[in-house]
């Protein structure tokens, strides 16, 4: 029976010194740098005018401006009186893709308001920031403003975002 095998092309010996392929690696380098170069010089000078050189942000150091409407971390507002805005209607938990949001409901001590949550947990470590809590919400209780877009942890548990965190969670400066 004839055996299936895997044809590979043997190698000539200009080839196993590979200096084709450093040299063109280096020539794909050397091309982006000195252009990036030139054109740096260039607008500088005000040689250059409508073009420009890549531009390297020296993260963390230096962040991108996030752009309007990029869904960010999440707050819940809260009335004028200070208590939560959330009626614990579970719209959110109801639509959320990630089954992230957890809501203990209880009766309000306001007449005129059903419910509000005693505890209400998101966890942003299944979170897909996918915004449909945001606009699922009936009273506008939940956004997802606060321009926080940088989320790390050493413990899953530092992940869970709970209820006063959320109400004091402030929005962006510039609201997104
Ligand atoms: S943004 Fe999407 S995944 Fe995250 S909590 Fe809201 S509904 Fe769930
Ligand atoms: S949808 Fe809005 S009101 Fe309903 S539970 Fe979620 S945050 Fe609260």
């Amino acid at each position: 029976m004839k055996k299936d095998r895997i044809s590979q092309k043997r190698l000539n010996f200009p080839e196993r010194l590979y200096l084709a392929e450093i040299l063109r690696g280096l020539w794909i380098t050397g091309k982006h740098f000195f252009r990036n170069f030139l054109m740096h010089i260039g607008r500088a000078l005000g040689v250059v005018k409508k073009r420009r050189g890549a531009v390297t942000i020296q993260y963390p150091e230096e962040c991108r401006p996030i752009p309007a409407g990029y869904r960010a971390r999440h707050r819940l507002l809260r009335r004028e009186d200070g208590s939560p805005k959330c009626v614990a209607c579970m719209m959110c938990p109801t639509i959320c893709p990630a089954n992230c949001i957890h809501i203990r409901a209880a009766e309000s001590p306001d007449p005129t308001i059903e419910k509000y949550p005693v505890e209400f947990r998101i966890n942003l470590d299944r979170c897909v920031m996918c915004g449909f809590c945001v606009e699922a919400c009936p009273v506008d209780a939940i956004r997802m403003d606060t321009g926080v877009v940088e989320m790390s942890a050493s413990d899953r548990e530092e992940f869970v975002t709970v209820l006063d965190f959320l109400l004091d969670s402030k929005p962006a400066k510039n609201p997104v």
